[in-house]
C-alpha cells in the first residue's frame, strides 16, 4: 500500500491521485483553502458553517466539506484560527462597526456639516458584508437612531432629494465634458492621421499644432482625460 509524501498515511492505490489534491499536510492545498475560506469571508471572521457549502461551491477550486473540515481541525473555532480568521462569536462586534464605517464612508463621500446618508442611499450602496438598513433599525428603531449611533444626524426627506438632484446634475455635467473631450480628441486624431497620410504611416508630423491643444487639455482636465484614455 502506498505511503503519502505528505501526511505519511497509508493510501489504497485507486485513491492515490485523488488523496494528493486534498490532502491537508501538502502546504499547496492548504493555502489554497486558506485562500478561498478568506474570499468567502469579507469580514475577517469565519463564515458561517451553515453558508459554507454554498459559499464555497462557487469558488473555482477545490474546497472540502464541512465534515472533511471538522475532522481535521476538530471545531469550526479551530478552522478559523487555522485560516487566521476571527472565529464566528466575533460576528456581530464586527458586523456593526463595519456597518458603522461604512456609513462614515458614505458620511463623506454625499453630505457634509455631520449630515448623514440616508436609509435609501445606504441600501443602494451597500456591499453583501454590511449589514442592511432594517437590521441596523431593528437593533436601533428607527434610522435616525442609526445615524446618531454613528455620530450623525438626520435631515429632513427635501434635504436628501435635493442633494441627489445635485448629485445627478455634477454627473451629468461631468459626463457631457467628457463627451466634448472624446470628440474634440477624436477630430485632432483625424487631422493628424489626414496630415500624416504623404508621410509615413503612423509617424506623427511635427509640425501640427495638436500636441500642445493636448497637453492643455491633460492640464486643465486631468480626470475627464484619465477616463478616455488621453494619459
Ligand atoms: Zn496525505
Amino acid at each position: 500500500m502506498p505511503i503519502c509524501e505528505y501526511c505519511g498515511r497509508n493510501i489504497s492505490d485507486s485513491s492515490v491521485r485523488s488523496h494528493k489534491r486534498v490532502c491537508f499536510s501538502s502546504s499547496d492545498v492548504s493555502e489554497q483553502i486558506k485562500k478561498g475560506l478568506i474570499e468567502i469571508s469579507p469580514l475577517g471572521v469565519i463564515i458561517s458553517s451553515h453558508h459554507y457549502p454554498s459559499a464555497s461551491s462557487s469558488l473555482d477550486c477545490f474546497m472540502p466539506s464541512i465534515s472533511t473540515l471538522k475532522r481535521e481541525f476538530g471545531t469550526w473555532d479551530a478552522v478559523a484560527a487555522w485560516a487566521g480568521l476571527q472565529p464566528r462569536r466575533m460576528f456581530y462586534g464586527v458586523y456593526m462597526e463595519a456597518s458603522k464605517n461604512f456609513i462614515i464612508d458614505l458620511a463623506g463621500r454625499f453630505h457634509c456639516d455631520g449630515v448623514g446618508p440616508s436609509e435609501e442611499e445606504y441600501d443602494s450602496e451597500r456591499p453583501e458584508h454590511i449589514a442592511p438598513s432594517i437590521f441596523l433599525c431593528g437593533r436601533y428603531s428607527d434610522w435616525g437612531d442609526v445615524l446618531a449611533w454613528a455620530g450623525f444626524t438626520w435631515e429632513s426627506d427635501d434635504y436628501y432629494k435635493l442633494r441627489k438632484r445635485e448629485r445627478d446634475i455634477e454627473a451629468e455635467l461631468r459626463r457631457r465634458r467628457r463627451n466634448s473631450i472624446r470628440s474634440r480628441l477624436a477630430s485632432v486624431e483625424r487631422v493628424l492621421v489626414e496630415r500624416n497620410s504623404d508621410y509615413l504611416s503612423g509617424m506623427p508630423v511635427s509640425s501640427s499644432p495638436a500636441p500642445a491643444v493636448v497637453y492643455d487639455w491633460v492640464r486643465r482636465f486631468p480626470y475627464e482625460c484619465s477616463i478616455t484614455g488621453l494619459r
